[in-house]
């Protein structure tokens, strides 16, 4: 991809931060990901001037680049810890991986799209980010071979909580996802406590959905 003319600059990136703390996000650590992750990179060329909006965006094969204070709102949800070994479902354009690395120690994130993951690929590392791996495939199944993960975001909308991610995460483990029909979801934080899942919903949301054995049909 070719990069925009300005929305390479760091101002583009401090608007953007600035936007989603207005948007209710106080996590120093956040915004400090917002204001530092090249979005321009992840977005398609014909899309880069409006790379830096606080906006979702169609990213091709009829999915979206979620809005970034969405997307910064759930990363404040789970608490992340500089040392954590993160699970994603849903790499999609990338981005939220990208934001993932600069928080966490490794991002292991699951696409089912080979073109998105392709793209994605190259997003990342033009980015020139190193803690990334990457596996194609259903997501609704985890990643078995790196799992127990301390916290599994869900860019996709789910009926039911996968039971193997539920599997996979580790005691004390966060997980993100927006849970319900089709058309509407509410955003809702699962933590795994004594052995048991304690949901709580933390917001309204509307996500493409999650395709897969443990999600709605393809
Ligand atoms: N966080 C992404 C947005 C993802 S949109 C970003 O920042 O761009 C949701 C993504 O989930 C889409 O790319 C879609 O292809 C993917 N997806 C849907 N079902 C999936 C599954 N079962 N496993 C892995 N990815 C899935």
């Amino acid at each position: 991809m070719t990069h925009a003319r300005g929305g390479a600059s760091g101002n583009s990136r401090a608007r953007l931060a600035e936007a989603v703390r207005r948007r209710g996000v106080t996590d120093p650590g956040v915004l400090g990901a917002v204001g530092a992750v090249p979005r321009h990179l992840f977005v398609p060329q014909a899309l880069a001037a409006r790379a830096y909006d606080d906006a979702a965006l169609p990213i091709g094969y009829g999915q979206n680049i979620s809005q970034p204070s969405t997307q910064a709102r759930c990363l404040e949800a789970l608490r992340l810890s500089g040392s954590d070994r993160v699970l994603e479902i849903g790499t999609g354009s990338g981005y939220q991986t990208a934001l993932l690395a600069r928080l966490v120690a490794q991002v292991f994130s699951v696409e089912r799209v080979p073109q998105l993951a392709e793209q994605a690929r190259a997003a990342i590392l033009a980015a020139g980010i190193a803690n990334v791996s990457q596996l194609l495939g259903d997501g609704t199944l985890g990643w078995r071979d790196y799992a127990p993960y301390d916290a599994i975001v869900v860019a996709a909308a789910s009926p039911e909580i996968p039971q193997p991610l539920l599997e996979q995460l580790a005691p004390g483990g966060r997980m993100l996802l927006p849970l319900g029909p089709r058309d509407n979801q509410v955003l809702t934080l699962v933590r795994l406590s004594g052995g048991r899942a304690v949901s709580t919903p933390l917001a309204g949301a509307r996500f493409v959905p999650l395709l897969g054995t443990f999600g709605f049909d393809a």
